[in-house]
């Protein structure tokens, strides 16, 4: 059965490049009709949160994942124990009572001579008589895994191919801090064997760690899953996308107004295109039935946020449906400070949605539907702060008093008017979109009134008369 992964540490909020990690890792067991874990990695007790956990778990909601079986690490640590007392009964780890001096030591002597740093093995043989002291001192120690000498650890990745480091590269390495934690590539493998993960996918930083990995498998006789490294996502300026480029976690996107679907849709083809399209919008079941790991490119991905931009205008104008946009607009209006009923807003969307790409976009460019009173910008003060205006407006509500208002409607009386006054459209036109909108240009005067209530129409043409 296939079984794949995501094992997020909630030590801050799920970045774009750990949500891509996430969506390939589940559409590839989706595709395959295998089991998508989800599995927190908290084992790092000083850096992890149950409030980053939370937020994690809400953004990959949030995004659309839904995970079969759950785990978190700081609930197994019995179960690490366990097999931590196996490996150091088959000598294959050891109590190393160094203390963090020592070490200092060690790597600045090894800085010094200009060479890389490893663990010098120095408690690998401790005379029995020493460890007996040690622990009657209850000197404080970690546990190191005996790295085998000179061994050459090769394997085939499934996205990057041949890998072969040697592990003289690295010395004998932790596997539980002093305080008693069990660290990443320890329990990582544990875990992932005692889970039955066959397809390990993660980022490819963690492509140092996987000889490490791979010596504990075999240590404790588990069998080798196949490992996908992703290659990284780089800014528009090719380096590594981080926080200098601005916004770059799931929550960000989310809070700013960019759709679960366009963000879920945008960030696979971040290094992965199916084979045989020019295409770019796709369903998530279409997604799952295309994904494959061997149309996952081996070199780094470009994240550009006009991209994003533009994708999520496409889901707003033409890909999700009124009802959804509605339901994902009304929480942007809320927090704006307006409040809307449900009907109001889909006759608004209805008619607007091909006019922003982000929902705070949407609420600030569609605000004018919602507020009690107009905002009128300098321009348009202008436009209506004379004579001619106000005959425009007097005469406007004479003619609509006798009629109910639509866009049809107000464009023959605009006419009407123009014909009385000897007036130009155009100036008909303006002096009603600044006094309906505040604005001279933004959404158009026929939208607001084939959408806006009668009586709301004519108040905001009294107001001005009033104000003005
Ligand atoms: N907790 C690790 C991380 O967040 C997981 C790496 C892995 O997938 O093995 O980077």
């Amino acid at each position: 059965m296939i079984v794949s992964r995501f094992a997020p540490s909630p030590t801050g909020f799920l970045h774009l490049g750990n949500a891509r990690t996430a969506i390939f890792s589940y559409l590839f067991a989706r595709h395959h009709g295998g089991k998508f874990i989800l599995r927190v990695e908290d084992t790092d007790r000083e850096r992890s949160t149950r409030e980053f956990e939370d937020m994690l778990l809400e953004d990959l909601k949030w995004l659309g994942l839904e995970w079969d079986e759950f785990y978190r690490q700081s609930e197994r640590l019995d179960l690490y124990r366990e097999y931590t007392q196996k490996l150091m009964e088959s000598g294959h780890a050891y109590p190393c009572f160094c203390t963090v001096e020592e070490l200092e030591r060690e790597r600045e002597e090894a800085e010094r001579r200009g060479v890389p740093y490893r663990y010098s093995g120095k408690c690998r043989v401790l005379a029995p008589q020493e460890l007996e002291e040690y622990k009657r001192l209850s000197k404080p120690y970690t546990i190191r895994f005996k790295v085998p000498d000179g061994r050459l650890v090769v394997f085939e990745d499934l996205i990057k191919g041949h890998i072969a480091i040697n592990v003289d590269d690295f010395g004998d390495f932790v596997i539980v801090r002093s305080d008693g934690t069990p660290t990443y590539n320890f329990v990582v493998v544990v875990d992932d064997a005692l889970m039955g993960v066959s397809h390990v996918i993660r980022g490819e930083d963690h492509i140092p760690n996987t000889p490490k990995q791979i010596l504990i498998y075999e240590a404790l006789g588990f069998q080798i899953p196949k490992f996908a490294h992703l290659p990284v996502i780089l800014g528009e300026d090719r380096s590594k996308l981080s926080k200098r480029h601005g916004a770059v976690s799931v929550r960000n996107y989310r809070e700013e107004g960019y759709l679960p679907e366009a963000l879920f849709n945008y960030l696979c083809l971040l290094g992965w295109s199916p084979s045989g399209t020019e295409r770019e919008i796709f369903s998530k079941e279409e997604l799952v039935s295309l994904f494959r790991l061997e149309d996952v490119n081996s070199s780094p991905a470009v994240f550009s946020k006009e991209k994003l931009r533009w994708m999520n205008g496409v889901y707003i104008r033409e890909v999700v449906s009124t009802e959804r946009l509605v339901e994902e607009f009304i929480p942007f209006l809320e927090r704006a400070g307006f409040s809307a009923n449900k009907e109001y807003v889909k006759r608004v969307i209805e008619k607007t949605r091909d006019s922003f790409e982000t929902l705070s976009e949407g609420v600030e460019r569609l605000k004018v539907f919602f507020v009690d009173r107009v905002e009128f910008s300098e321009e348009a003060k202008a436009v209506l702060e004379n004579e001619k205006s106000r005959h425009v407006l007097e005469l406007f509500l004479d003619k609509a008093s006798q009629t109910d208002l639509n866009a049809q409607k107000v464009k023959d009386i605009a006419k009407e008017i123009q014909r009385e006054l000897g007036l130009k459209a155009k100036d008909v036109w303006h002096v009603l979109r600044a006094s309906l909108t505040g604005q001279l240009e933004g959404v158009g005067v026929d939208v607001i009134c084939d959408v806006m209530p009668r009586d709301r129409l004519i108040d905001r043409i009294e107001n001005v008369l009033k104000y003005f």
